[in-house]
């Protein structure tokens, strides 16, 4: 494509509403425009990207044995009330009526309509595994849309879902297309992680979510540093780091700690470290108050709690709550004389001594409070988040918290849909029973994002080669001289016939240095730039995006060199 000929709106200046680099880059770098919050259009180059990412998807379902469809992107409301998820999606369902006042919902997953397809087509155990995919649209009312593509309104999504007689069964689904989304997120160039998260309160289900490493990711991350261990951060469990404390002292004491209500404040005050504290919360759980401890250092995980009282709905209690249940005010609470309440504690408490806890009091606090001794030996549990330097629960090395941002997951679903929708087979004995499912979702839009998020620096896109719109940038420097720009348009010729897909940035009216601007922006793998100074000496310079150096070879090696640079580029997407 001859960039004089393309659709390929570059911008100089940063736009003001994208606040992360692939936001900026993909607006910068013309692969889309904004229509709507959370609405995008795709332009030419946004669109090469998303059918190479199709692509690879594509082939990695085959492989995996999983077959393509199209589902309606109108979804019948009845289909979602026989989950019971008309309700429970909430506002995020986007709800629309056809002229006979029927509702739909713009599906924001498909579950309901495959087991429906399914329910109907399914017969025996023979057909038995089936596994399905689509690459569709989905829509989900996002509360706040936000960092363009990474969680808009509309977008483009992979959803995969297997039926398999028996659980065993289905487990081995499960880890094929684990291992096939593997694949495809290194046939991306991408480093990611799959890791462990929290499946709610199903019971006997599972899930992994995928998660592209980046600093700008919304999800928080354990990983160790040692073995293959890694969890989102709802779910992921690390071994504390030593007490500060390991003897019991004498009895405990009331101290003055005016206007100190933080563990920072006390503890400076104390001179004591954050690890000596125990932090008291209190927590409506379904209208009920729970009581949570955990050491000073550490942090409640709402998730880890929620699934422990096997509560509906969680929130921290405001601060006229906590005076109801604890008579003191916030930054006294302690569980020293705190009566008629549920006490749950973090594990990471026990084998502590001498802790700091509030004193039920305004500006007191009590030190040298011994656990089952001053207070009564609580509901013990793991619900606080890992923090860095906790040893793994696998290796014992230690953990690293890092910041994620999901592309994909995968879900054992177990009987979830087919059991209400009623999805079952005839067995070898002639018995009906139900299907066992999972389910299996990658961001088409999203990993876009996340390639960038990935792969990018203060110039532009370095785009990883398998999904760069373009993997050669051919730049013709000096457009008014007709011997430079024939030996340009000749390259493009050559390089097109090798095989390579060439973006030819044969423009008039932009200098150079606009050009070379536009390559780094624009972040294709190779860039060929031919102009009058290099040829004078029978040069062409080459350049690899993700290096610094520019290649000066020989007119008559380019192709050569070209391919040595492609095949090192494609390693890095070689799984
Ligand atoms: P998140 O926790 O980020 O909201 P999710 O867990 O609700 O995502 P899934 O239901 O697992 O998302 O959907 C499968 C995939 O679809 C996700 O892994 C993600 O890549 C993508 N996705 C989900 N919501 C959005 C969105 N609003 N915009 C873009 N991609 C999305
Ligand atoms: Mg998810």
């Amino acid at each position: 494509m001859r960039v004089s000929k393309a659709l390929i709106p570059t911008v100089k200046e940063t736009p003001q509403e994208a606040e992360i680099p692939s936001h900026k880059l993909m607006l910068r770098a013309g692969l889309m425009r904004k229509v709507a919050a959370g609405f995008y259009e795709y332009l030419p180059l946004g669109q090469k990207v998303i059918l190479k990412i199709n692509q690879i998807i594509r082939e990695e379902m085959e492989r995996a044995g999983a077959q393509e469809v199209l589902m309606p992107i109108m979804t019948p409301a009845e289909l979602w009330q026989e989950t019971g998820r008309w309700e429970k999606y909430g506002k995020e369902l986007m709800r629309v009526q056809d002229r006979h006042e029927r509702h739909f919902a713009l599906g924001p997953t498909h579950e309901e309509v495959i087991t429906d397809l399914v329910r109907r087509e399914l017969k025996s155990y023979k057909q038995l595994p089936m596994n399905l995919f689509q690459i569709a649209t989905k829509f989900r009312d996002e509360v706040r849309p936000r960092f363009g593509v990474m969680r808009s309104r509309e977008f483009l999504m992979k959803d995969g879902y297997s039926f398999d007689v028996d659980d065993a069964a289905a487990d081995k689904t499960y880890w094929i297309m684990v291992e096939a989304y593997k694949r495809i997120f290194k046939r991306c160039g991408l480093t990611f992680s799959p890791v462990e998260a929290d499946s709610g309160l199903i019971g006997g289900s599972f899930t992994h979510e995928f998660m592209v490493l980046a600093d700008t990711g919304e999800a928080a991350v354990a990983m160790c540093s040692a073995c293959d261990y890694a969890a989102n951060l709802e779910k992921a469990f690390g071994v504390p780091t030593a007490h500060a404390a390991t003897t019991a002292g004498g009895p405990f004491q009331k101290v003055e700690t005016p206007g100190k209500h933080t563990v920072e404040h006390v503890g400076e005050l104390l001179k004591l470290p954050a690890q000596q504290f125990i932090k008291t919360l209190v927590f409506i759980a379904d209208g009920k108050p729970v009581v949570v401890l955990v050491r000073g250092d550490h942090d409640v995980n709402e998730v880890k709690v929620q699934n422990y009282l096997q509560a509906a709905e969680i929130a921290l209690a405001s601060g006229d709550k906590v005076y109801e249940v604890t008579k003191a005010p916030v930054g006294f609470a302690g569980p020293v004389g705190l009566k008629d309440v549920r006490i749950i504690a973090d594990k990471a408490l026990q084998g502590g001594h001498q802790y700091v806890t509030g004193g039920l009091e305004k500006n007191i606090h009590l030190t040298n409070v011994e656990l089952g001794r001053d207070f009564a030996e609580p509901e013990w549990g793991d619900f606080r988040n890992v923090i860095s330097g906790d040893g793994c629960p696998k290796c014992g090395k230690p953990l690293k918290v890092g910041r994620g941002i999901e592309v994909g997951q995968t879900f054992k679903l177990g009987l979830k849909y087919s059991q209400p929708m009623h999805c079952v087979y005839l067995d070898e004995n002639g018995k009906d029973k139900e299907a066992v499912m999972g389910c299996y979702g990658i961001g088409v839009t999203r990993t876009v994002g996340a390639t960038i998020e990935q792969h990018n620096d203060a110039d532009g896109i370095i785009w990883p080669i398998a999904t760069a719109p373009y993997q050669v940038h051919l730049l013709l420097l000096n457009p008014a001289e007709p011997e430079v720009a024939k030996i340009a348009d000749q390259y493009y010729e050559d390089l097109k016939q090798a095989g390579y897909e060439v973006l030819y940035d044969d423009r008039m009216e932009a200098s150079a240095g606009f050009k070379f601007k536009d390559a780094d922006l624009l972040g294709f793998p190779i860039s060929v730039r031919v102009g009058a100074r290099g040829l004078k000496e029978g040069l062409i310079e080459i350049k690899r995006r993700r290096e610094k150096d520019v290649m000066k070879v020989p007119v008559a090696d380019v192709l050569v060199k070209v391919k040595e640079v492609a095949e090192a580029e494609w390693k890095l997407c070689t799984p």
